[in-house]
């Protein structure tokens, strides 16, 4: 999507600092960490929400699980939250799916 910041980050037209990538997934440090650890993982294709998931696309989803996973290894991550808003209410800012992955630092329940 021409707009969309993320599709941008993903089409390299907007540095990133990336941390991995495939063809379904990007995932690349948040410009503004909330934990010492702190990265995005979104889809290559645009979607706009989990909201907007569907059985089509459900297993990138999937994939992208399985990355966190993955990545959260390779980095030594031993505990960390998986964290995707859903609207602006929700604290969506980007409008395109994705997932933070945040580590290093004691975190509170519920999230505020
Ligand atoms: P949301 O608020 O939609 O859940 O999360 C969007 C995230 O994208 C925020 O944590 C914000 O710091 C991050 N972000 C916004 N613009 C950029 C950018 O240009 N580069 C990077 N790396 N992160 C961004
Ligand atoms: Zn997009």
């Amino acid at each position: 999507m021409s707009d969309c910041l993320f599709c941008k980050i993903i089409a390299g037209e907007i540095p990133s600092n990336k941390v991995y990538e495939d063809d379904l997934c990007y995932a690349f440090y948040d410009i503004d960490p909330q934990a010492p650890t702190h990265f995005l993982v979104i889809p290559k294709a645009h979607i706009q929400s989990v909201s907007d998931v569907t059985e089509e696309t459900a297993p990138i989803v999937g994939h992208i699980f399985a990355v966190i996973a993955k990545l959260a290894g390779e980095l030594g991550l031993e505990s960390y939250r998986v964290v995707s808003n859903i609207g602006a209410q929700a604290g969506q800012s980007v409008f395109h799916l994705h997932f933070h992955v945040l580590s290093g630092r004691d975190m509170t329940w519920p999230p505020g």
